[in-house]
Order: C-alpha cells, then sequence, then structure tokens
C-alpha cells in the first residue's frame, strides 16, 4: 500500500489551513503552521497569483491531504462518487467522512488520522465482529464499529479516548463506551461533514476532475 512519507505539517503549511494531522499537538502552539504561515521551501515565501486551474487544484489536495490519500486512491472514490446519486462532489465528502481510518478518529479511539490508520492495519479494530483491516472501507448505516478484546487495554486509545472526553459525537453516530462499541446510525448529511473543519468548496474538485 502506498502511503506518505514526507512531514505531515508540511502539508498544512503548503495549503495554508490546518488539516489536523497530528492530534493533540495540533490545538497547541507548536503547530508549525502556527509557527511559520508560510509554503515550506525555498520559494514558500514568494506570493504568486493563482490561476483558476490552481485554486482548483489546491482545494482538492487540501481535501486530498486532509485524509492522507494519494492521488490514485482519491480518484477512485471520486469515480465511485461520481457513480452515486446526487451531486458528485457532496457524495465525495460524505465518502472521504465515512472511511474507517476517520471515523476512528472521529470516535476518539485515535487522536490523529495517522495513528488511527495504524489501529487499523494493525488489526486492533473490528467492524461487525469481524476484524478489519482496511483503512479507507467506508462504513454503512448500521455498521457497529469495536476495538478487538486483546487491545481494550492499549494506551494509546486509552488516552486517546481521555483526551476526546467531553468533544461530543455527532448525531450520526452512537458511541457505547463501556463496550467501546460505535453503531453508525446513518450517513452523515454534507452539512455534517468536518474534513479540513468543513471548509471545502467540493465544485472546485468536481470542475478540476471534469476537465
Ligand atoms: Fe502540524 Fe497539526 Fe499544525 Fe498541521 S495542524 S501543521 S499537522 S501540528
Amino acid at each position: 500500500m502506498s502511503r506518505y512519507r514526507e512531514s505531515t505539517c508540511k502539508l498544512c503549511r503548503r495549503e495554508g489551513v490546518k488539516l489536523f494531522l497530528k492530534g493533540a499537538r495540533c490545538y497547541t502552539a507548536k503547530c508549525s503552521l502556527e509557527k511559520r504561515k508560510y509554503a515550506p521551501g525555498q520559494h514558500g515565501q514568494n506570493k504568486f497569483r493563482e490561476s483558476e486551474y490552481g485554486i482548483q487544484l489546491r482545494e482538492k489536495q487540501k481535501v486530498k491531504r486532509s485524509v492522507l490519500m494519494t492521488e490514485r486512491q482519491f480518484r477512485k472514490f471520486f469515480k465511485s462518487a461520481e457513480k452515486e446519486e446526487g451531486p458528485t462532489g457532496s457524495n465525495l465528502l460524505v465518502k472521504l467522512e465515512c472511511r474507517l481510518d476517520n471515523i476512528i478518529r472521529r470516535i476518539g479511539f485515535s487522536s490523529s488520522i495517522v495513528t488511527a490508520r495504524q489501529l487499523v492495519l494493525h488489526r486492533h479494530i473490528k467492524v461487525n465482529g469481524r476484524i478489519c483491516n482496511i483503512p479507507s472501507y467506508v462504513v454503512r448505516e448500521g455498521d457497529k464499529i469495536s476495538v478487538s478484546n486483546k487491545s481494550k487495554n492499549l494506551q494509546v486509545i486509552k488516552s486517546s479516548l481521555e483526551e476526546n472526553e467531553g468533544a461530543g459525537l455527532p448525531e450520526w453516530l452512537e458511541m457505547d463506551t463501556s463496550s467501546l462499541t460505535c453503531l453508525i446510525k446513518r450517513k452523515p448529511t454534507r452539512e455534517e461533514v468536518t474534513l479540513v473543519g468543513g471548509d471545502v468548496k467540493e465544485n472546485l474538485i468536481v470542475e478540476l476532475y471534469s476537465k
């Protein structure tokens, strides 16, 4: 499986927005974007006038990088969003929000997308009672996401749950804290998407891929 190997903070600096890839650190003054609000590299502080294509590209990169996907994986999601009923842009965002690794972060089993992905890949997460080691699995209505019995005492999960205590869950998720099981009550709506803080102009991504 291909994956990002470069510094995750550089991705935020390149996009000029917080992508919240490092968990608790993102909310502190140690956040690289707080310290250096310009793109990385030799020309990072230069000002460029962005073309229409450039603006569309940046919007796509911002969303793609917020879930640390490669171009190939992201296009695959886009193609399957196109086949669904309704606006492609909204379908795409809802699908990304429903990725298993994003759900793990959302319900607080991990504080960052990187750790969430590791938990899934290392077989600590179950979907409907069976181990699922596919971070890109798109959860469906009625799915139950839980932590495998042998992993319930993992420190990384415990401390993340403590960190997230009181953060609140969206209406489409229901958490049973005693059994560490989350029920997917329904698909989220476009308005409930939280990727990049929900601040995404999905029409720009659709325009880019329609060229
Ligand atoms: Fe790094 Fe998080 Fe700040 Fe992004 S938001 S620059 S990942 S600390």
